[in-house]
């Protein structure tokens, strides 16, 4: 089974497709994850997205589509969840492509539904582990113990260099424009299932649950 998790920045994307990857045994495939990979590594393909990514634009089609291609083929789990992928209809439409040829199909794609508001608030107190990703807030989602990651141990905690107000508002700008047809070219294909994602972690767990019986 195919998902896309699709939402705003700071909607829970990421949180939800851990949470999917340990009890399904599915595997996340986060284009955002990647190229912050790429980014710290220094690889020259991550030198050349850093400053589009610091800044909060969408870094093109062609290298997250080649991403998301390579670790189609190279990958292999309980199915695919594409979170902050596809962004734009290009990449919707790569992905239907690559999917078709993999003989797969996309089962759902969940449209999780925030308001501006509260994605101020969760970008503004996000954090996450630097050894293994687990994703922290400071008022919702704390460390047991100050600064030690719940999952790992490790008391590298990181915050992102894009979640700032001013990569936010161009990041909030990029979603509406060029992601969010997206919403209407799945409703329309029959896909579309929203969840309230303004509910609390474990509440929005159980809505995506429920859609994926
Ligand atoms: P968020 O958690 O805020 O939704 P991501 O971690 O998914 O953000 O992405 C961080 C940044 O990486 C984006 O602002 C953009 O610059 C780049 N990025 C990630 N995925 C894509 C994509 N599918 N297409 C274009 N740019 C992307
Ligand atoms: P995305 O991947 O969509 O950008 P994240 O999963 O990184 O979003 O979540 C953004 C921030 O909000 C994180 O700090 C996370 O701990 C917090 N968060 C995620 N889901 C919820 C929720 N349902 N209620 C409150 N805080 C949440
Ligand atoms: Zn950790």
């Amino acid at each position: 089974m195919n998902i896309i998790l699709l939402g705003p920045p700071g909607a829970g994307k990421g949180t939800q497709a851990r949470h999917l990857v340990d009890i399904r045994g599915m595997v996340q495939l986060s284009t955002g994850d990647m190229l912050r990979a790429a980014k710290s590594s220094g690889t020259e393909m991550g030198q050349k997205v850093a400053a589009i990514m610091d800044a909060g634009k969408l870094v093109t089609d062609e290298i997250v589509i080649g991403l998301i291609e390579e670790k189609l083929t190279s990958e292999s789990g309980a199915g695919f969840i594409f979170d902050g992928f596809p962004r734009t209809l290009a990449q919707a439409d790569a992905l239907a492509a690559l999917l078709a040829k993999l003989g797969q199909s996309l089962h759902t794609v969940i449209e999780m539904r925030v308001d501006d508001d509260a994605l101020v608030k969760r970008i503004a107190g996000r954090f996450t582990c630097g050894d293994c990703g687990e994703v922290y807030h400071d008022e919702t989602k704390p460390t047991a113990a100050e600064g030690k990651c719940d999952v790992c141990g490790s008391n590298k905690m990181q915050r992102r260099a894009d979640d700032n107000a001013d990569s936010l508002r161009t990041r909030l700008m990029e979603y509406y424009k060029k992601t969010s047809p997206l919403i209407g070219y799945y409703y329309a294909k029959g896909d579309l299932r929203p969840v309230n994602g303004l509910a609390d972690i474990i509440e929005v767990q159980k809505s995506i649950e429920a859609i994926l019986g």
